[in-house]
């Protein structure tokens, strides 16, 4: 590009130059040489009129001794001195005298036009290759007439030989000077092309560089002219785009950030069904091991016909369709499909929201459960309190034996009415956020032994013996004495219930990391595995039967649960059917800042 630009450059101001220089040259030449014609036929002529003023002795011209004439060779050698020609030639064209050629070996002369000029009219000119001396000349001849003789002609000549040389010379010089001129201005002008070229292709520079996001400035040249203008606009317009494309990328960025740690799964399919963009939660909503590729079709990657139907519906002309589906088949997980029309620029299609509601549909389940289960847990006391004090009234009052067991029955299904009305109660304060916990430093064995001490006489009274394994130094925990034992009480409780005679309980601690992690192990009955991950629901029981039999509500490990959380610790199960359980539940140690800045619940 360089050289490209610079040789052209260069080229074209050489091809200006000898184009101006070869017309000057030429009409210099023929203006040169008209002039020194016309001085030489001028010089020529004053010659003639010397001549005719002095001319030989009329008898030297005596055409009887033409070749005895001393004096015409002496009036020509005179004449000839001035450095022309001279030649003397008769009327009928012989050659009298000539001042460089023997006369004798000249050939007839009638037929030369000056001569021809010079008889007729007086004067001849011509300008002509000369045969006798074999060169150009420019001929001046004139008419001598003289009394009583035929008139002769003198002619005058000069070799053209030197205006030749003359005007070579001019033209030598010319050339030199102009070479001289063309090699200065020639280099001038190969220095500014030079520059020039430099100045663009450093341009050309900048553009590749901003082509590939590199917008650095380019540096000014300070030449003023319209060239820095462009560069000094060109540097606006690059940092311009700099800006804009930062902007941009920032806004890309952004976006895709949000995209991408959003939950909900999102996607943009276009209006031949193919996936434009999904973001992460899109992929793993539907189980897909990877992001779906841009530019796959919707019908690989997704296999739910409600969402397919609603895309369908949208690219069909539906502003906004909305649907549900569910994933998985052991656990499933429900989700809102809001499907909405996109159309920017010239593309449309449809930009697809995931939202979980899992959570919500299972909200809604607990509820319905729940209300059914209230329910039902106190149907059966009522209708069994009813039905007693039916019986009192109807006559069984005045039955001694039976009206005290009646009254038993009526104020067992009543405690048991109680019981309910108080774990509900205790759920629906923790529901609302409003249980207020004193979180207190506590000893691990004071706590555990207090809570034993309460058990260990019922335990003794169903063949249960209740042990106590606790190392050594045990760290101190931070607690609310009180709910935590009802936690502990509750475990025991359980553990009791569903061991039969004979069976042991332990209860353990062991500190580890920030938390104790308290035991409750039994060798009872155990629970199914199934069952497992239930038991902390509400109202949930492996064998409801003998839940109540028992004299259970459902809703103790629920509340256990609550509560161990609202410590901040976590409670688990381990179980085999036939050979026991092992709950588990964590609190954290007792730590003096940590402690005395956490506020109650
Ligand atoms: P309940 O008042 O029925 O005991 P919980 O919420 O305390 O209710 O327990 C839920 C269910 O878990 C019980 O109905 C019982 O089937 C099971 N369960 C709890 N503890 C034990 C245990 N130690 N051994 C066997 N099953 C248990």
């Amino acid at each position: 590009m360089r050289l490209n630009l610079f040789w052209k450059l260069g080229f074209a101001f050489f091809a200006l130059l000898i184009a101006v220089l070869l017309p000057v040259d030429f009409y210099a030449e023929r203006a040169l040489r008209r002039d020194y014609e016309r001085a030489g036929f001028e010089q020529l002529a004053a010659i003639a009129r010397i001549a005719l003023a002095y001319p030989p002795q009329p008898a030297a011209l005596a055409p009887s001794h033409p070749q005895d004439s001393a004096g015409l060779r002496g009036w020509v050698a005179k004449m000839a001195a001035s450095g022309v020609r001279v030649t003397v030639i008769t009327s009928d064209g012989q050659v009298l005298a000539d001042s460089q050629s023997d006369p004798q070996t000249m050939e007839n002369h009638a037929d030369r036009p000056e001569i021809r000029d010079a008889l007729a009219t007086g004067h001849g000119q011509s300008i002509r290759h000369s045969v006798t001396i074999n060169s150009d000349l420019l001929y001046q001849a004139v008419r001598l007439s003289s009394a009583g003789a035929s008139p002769v002609v003198l002619r005058f000549a000069l070799p053209l030989q030197t205006v030749d040389q003359e005007i070579w010379e001019f033209r030598r010089r010319l050339w030199l000077a102009s070479l001289v001129v063309l090699l200065v201005t020639g280099a001038a002008s190969l220095l500014i092309s030079w520059s020039f070229s430099d100045r663009v292709d450093r341009l050309t520079d900048f553009f590749h560089r901003v082509a590939e996001g590199d917008f650095r400035p380019l540096e000014a040249d300070r030449a003023g002219d319209s060239l820095e203008a462009l560069a000094i606009s060109l540097n606006a317009t690059a940092a311009r785009l700099d800006r804009t494309i930062q902007t941009l990328t920032e806004e890309r960025n952004l976006s895709s950030a949000i995209l991408g740690s959003m939950v909900e799964g999102v996607a943009v399919v276009n209006a031949s069904e193919r996936l434009l963009f999904a973001n992460r939660g899109f992929a793993e909503i539907l189980g897909l091991d990877v992001p779906p590729q841009s530019g796959s079709a919707l019908l690989e990657v997704v296999r739910q016909t409600e969402l397919i139907e609603a895309v369908r519906g949208v690219l069909k002309g539906e502003p906004r369709v909305e649907a549900e589906i569910v994933t998985g088949t052991l656990r499933q997980h429900f989700f809102a499909v809001t499907v909405a029309a996109v159309s920017a620029a010239e593309t449309s299609g449809a930009v697809i929201v995931l939202h979980d509601i899992t959570e919500l549909r299972k909200l809604e389940r607990i509820r319905r459960d729940f209300v059914a289960n209230v329910s039902h847990e106190f149907k059966t006391p009522l209708t069994a309190i009813q039905g007693f004090a039916e019986t009192l009234l109807a006559g069984a009052i005045d039955d001694p034996q039976n009206r005290i067991r009646f009254l038993g029955i009526i104020l067992e299904h009543s405690r048991r009415l109680a019981r309910l009305t108080d774990d509900l109660l205790k759920l629906s304060k923790m529901d609302a956020d409003k249980l207020e916990l004193e979180i207190r430093r506590l000893s691990v064995s004071q706590f555990v032994e207090s809570c034993i001490e309460t058990t260990q006489r019922p335990a003794a009274g169903k063949d249960l013996r209740i042990s106590v394994k606790l190392p050594e130094r045990l760290p101190d925990i931070a607690a609310d004495r009180r709910r935590l034992a009802e936690v502990l009480q509750n475990l025991l409780d359980n553990a009791m219930q569903y061991t039969p005679a004979g069976g042991q309980i332990m209860v353990s601690a062991s500190a580890n990391g920030a938390e104790m992690t308290f035991t409750v192990s039994d060798t009872g009955i155990g629970i199914p595995q199934a069952d497992q991950p239930r038991i902390f629901e509400r109202f949930y029981r492996v064998d409801v039967a003998r839940s109540r039999e028992v004299g259970g509500t459902g809703l103790g490990l629920s509340i256990a649960k609550h509560l161990v959380e609202a410590h901040g610790g976590r409670i688990w199960v381990h179980s085999e059917v036939g050979q026991g359980s092992q709950f588990y539940f964590t609190v954290p140690l007792f730590e003096p800042e940590r402690t005395t800045l956490r506020p109650p619940r």
